[in-house]
């Protein structure tokens, strides 16, 4: 029976994340990668991370797979509940017990996370033989199945292939039939189809989600693309220079977008156009984790931005405007939108 959806499997609280590095003349620039990220993930739910790139995205997921580099990464301060335990007090060894095992991931480009000198079967019985202690014969069968899973072919051929022998849509396939192969409890899927044409995207989308119904997974989905999580998500965070701004159902941040940040990326995809209204670019760019603005940081390209947003840091909250868990951290909510 698939596991009730309000039970929470993994809940970031304050992570906060930076990264020290040398300019050469014996000065250290400090970048602040991630600045307190909270965020509750429920067992069966996906939960979309969306924001610009440079946003802090990727780290809060490599943070929760145990593979941020440190140094020059640091984590200051912050904790990563998994089932109530907190990841970041586990030793090097408990964490590769829980990578693979009971938290695997995707990438955008599987040719950069397939081994391209071995061959995919190879890799796949690999996983199943470390993690779940089959011999190689099991771990042969297990393999086809899961081609089978991905919606491939059951064929031996395939598990014979290199990388660079099968076609972008294949790879991508394989690439999720490793992550699945020990039946995670939450995949992380990083862009997984931002390097893929329109129709592909679509039955990668298809199957993360049949695949987490099927298992009982979790899904923390990260992309740059509103117009893209809809279909997946149960739940939006938005980021925005390593800050949650906005949290919510996804009927609520769809309805009702509270944080302007939100909003400007509504405008700039197609989808959310409403009646072919015209498509707004969002003004400058995401802040060097190195030069954060004062205040909010989102300030310098908000449209509707007061002298207080210069000055105070903006706290997370619901002004009663959006549904019960629907916050955002921003000064004025619910202030007009210029014409
Ligand atoms: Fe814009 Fe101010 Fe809200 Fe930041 S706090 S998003 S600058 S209105």
């Amino acid at each position: 029976m698939a596991p009730a959806k309000s039970e929470t499997l993994l809940q970031i609280n304050d992570l906060d994340v930076t990264f020290e590095q040398s300019r050469g003349d014996l000065q250290i620039e400090t970048a602040h990668a991630l600045r307190g990220i909270d965020l509750t993930l429920g067992r069966g739910e996906v939960h979309s991370l969306v924001g610009e790139s440079g946003s802090g995205k990727t780290i809060t997921s490599t943070c929760v797979i145990g593979l941020l580099p440190m140094p020059p990464g640091k984590i200051n301060h912050g904790q990563l509940l998994f089932k109530g335990r907190d990841l970041l007090k586990l030793s090097e060894a408990e964490r590769r017990k829980v990578r693979g095992r009971e938290i695997a991931m995707i990438f955008q480009e599987p040719a950069k996370y397939l081994n391209p000198a071995l061959k995919v079967g190879e890799q796949i019985t690999e996983m199943v033989i470390l993690h779940l202690g089959m011999d190689k014969i099991k771990a042969g069968e297990r393999a086809l199945d899961l081609l089978e899973v991905v919606g491939l072919e059951r064929s031996k051929r395939i598990l014979k292939s290199y990388a660079h022998e099968l076609s972008g849509g294949m790879k991508q396939r394989v690439m999720i039939a490793m992550a699945i192969s020990c039946n995670p409890l939450l995949l992380i899927a990083d862009e997984p189809t931002t390097a893929l044409d329109v129709t592909l995207q679509l039955q990668i989308l298809k199957l993360i989600l049949k695949l987490k119904n099927q298992l009982s997974m979790s899904v923390l989905f990260i992309s740059h693309d509103l117009g893209v999580v809809y279909n997946i998500s149960d739940r939006i965070s938005v980021i925005y220079a390593g800050k949650i701004v906005e949290s919510g159902s996804r009927e609520d941040v769809f309805s009702k977008p509270l944080h302007p940040y939100t909003r400007l990326l509504f405008l700039s995809i197609p989808e959310a156009g409403k009646g072919g209204s015209r498509l707004r670019a969002i003004p400058g760019s995401v802040p060097d984790a190195e030069h954060i603005p004062s205040g909010c940081a989102f300030h310098p390209r908000c449209p509707i931005a007061e002298d207080i947003c210069r000055t105070e840091i903006p706290r997370s909250r619901n002004n009663g405007q959006g549904g019960a868990h629907h916050t955002a951290a921003c000064h004025l909510i619910g202030k007009k939108w210029p014409d």
